[in-house]
């Protein structure tokens, strides 16, 4: 936690149901931009040449307002509408070719790339619901505006319409199968592969939003970190299987006495995380020494053997303590350290001066 970490991963997830990434959204993009405005720029000229005047300027205009977007969309918070507005407008225009008399066949072409482009920029969902219907007018118009009065032209309706669907079919699956991957990928980033708990990184995710959202509301919650006490003798007298397990049965019985909307983790080797939210200083308190207790009562069979041990907290509460993550885990650190030092099996919390050691050894409380 020393070297504090800005990523959000619930973010990154929600990005990833969009399809691209942001950056790579607005990178396409610009590319779009570019290779549309640079061919009405070309188009524009031809017409110019040719002597369709209006017809020139109006594509001279478009071709200028999507170097404009090119420009834009670089840092524009609105990303989403940019690219609604882009691709409904571009869409509509590939329709409107279609009903152009004497329109080139090979125009039919860019329908096949309202589902690619819809399912890259929008993601699974939003790129269905902006395909499917434009997809399903491209077809209707190819019918209305060609007579099917012979075989060939039924043909070639049936093959616009089987590529159109397969095209469509394809691309969902594809985007179906990368968010479950990349949906994977996130909750293994997130975890600790021992426990199943949440790890060190999404911890301190969840940290510094825990103290941006209590900022706001002006609640308050505790940052409490807890060590093993002599892990390493279970390992080396029981072995390393025997310590895992002891760490696996620590993250249930911690998980099982929180509430759900309190953070637990695995920060590494024996050392465990929690974010216990909505709770006064003293409760908190409370709270922690009846885990401590837990522990200290927690009988984990391995083999003819019985493995039990105890464990030291720090507490930081929040705003009490620190108004950031990073001094937070600081207070909890060191108060954990005094409780170490004080004799172990111990719950330390931030706020008073004094270290007072209270009870025996198995019934330990301590304030720092
Ligand atoms: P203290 O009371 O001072 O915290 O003593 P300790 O023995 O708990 O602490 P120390 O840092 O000396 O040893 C931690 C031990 O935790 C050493 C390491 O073998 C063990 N450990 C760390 N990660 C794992 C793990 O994933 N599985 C197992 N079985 N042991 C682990
Ligand atoms: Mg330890
Ligand atoms: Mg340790």
């Amino acid at each position: 936690m020393t070297t504090p970490q800005e990523t959000d991963l619930g973010l990154s997830l929600e990005q990833s149901r969009s399809g691209l990434r942001d950056g790579h959204r607005r990178s396409l993009m610009r590319t779009l931009f570019l290779v549309t405005g640079g061919a009405l720029m070309v188009f524009g000229t031809l017409q110019f040449l040719n002597n369709h005047l209006l017809l020139a300027s109006a594509e001279f205009l478009v071709s200028g307002l999507l170097f404009f977007g090119r420009y834009r969309i670089r840092r524009t918070p609105n990303l989403e509408r940019w690219i609604y507005g882009y691709l409904i407008s571009g869409f509509s225009f590939a329709l409107l070719i279609l009903i152009v008399p004497d329109a080139s066949i090979t125009a039919y072409v860019w329908i096949l790339m309202i589902p690619v482009l819809s399912y890259l920029l929008l993601g699974k969902r939003a790129g269905f619901r902006l395909s499917a219907p434009f997809l399903l007018a491209g077809c209707v118009v190819y019918a209305v505006s060609t007579s099917l009065g012979n075989v060939i032209a039924v043909i070639d309706l049936l093959n616009l319409v089987l590529c159109a669907v397969l095209m469509l079919a394809f691309v969902h699956i594809y985007e179906t199968r990368r968010e479950e991957a990349e949906m994977k990928l996130f909750t293994m980033a997130q975890s600790d592969f021992l426990t199943g708990l949440a790890n060190r990184a999404s911890f301190h995710s969840t940290l510094t939003r825990t103290v941006a959202e209590c900022a706001r509301s002006g609640s308050g919650f505790a940052l409490v970190i807890m060590d093993l006490d002599h892990f390493k003798v279970v390992n080396d007298t029981m072995g390393h299987d025997a310590g895992d397990q002891t760490l696996t049965r620590i993250g249930t019985l911690l998980t099982e006495r929180v509430r759900t909307t309190d953070s637990v983790a695995r920060l590494g080797g024996e050392e465990f995380g929690l974010i216990l939210r909505d709770l006064k200083f003293d409760d908190s308190y409370e709270l922690v020494d009846e885990l401590r207790e837990r522990i200290a009562r927690m009988e984990v069979p391995y083999g003819d053997a019985t493995i039990r041990l105890t464990a030291s907290f720090g507490i930081a509460h929040f705003p009490e303590h620190g108004r950031s993550a990073e001094t937070l885990y600081r207070v909890a650190d060191r108060c954990l350290y005094t409780g170490k030092q004080s004799g172990r099996n111990t719950v330390v919390r931030a706020g008073v001066s004094a270290v007072r050691a209270a009870g025996q050894p198995s019934d330990r409380r301590t304030q720092s």
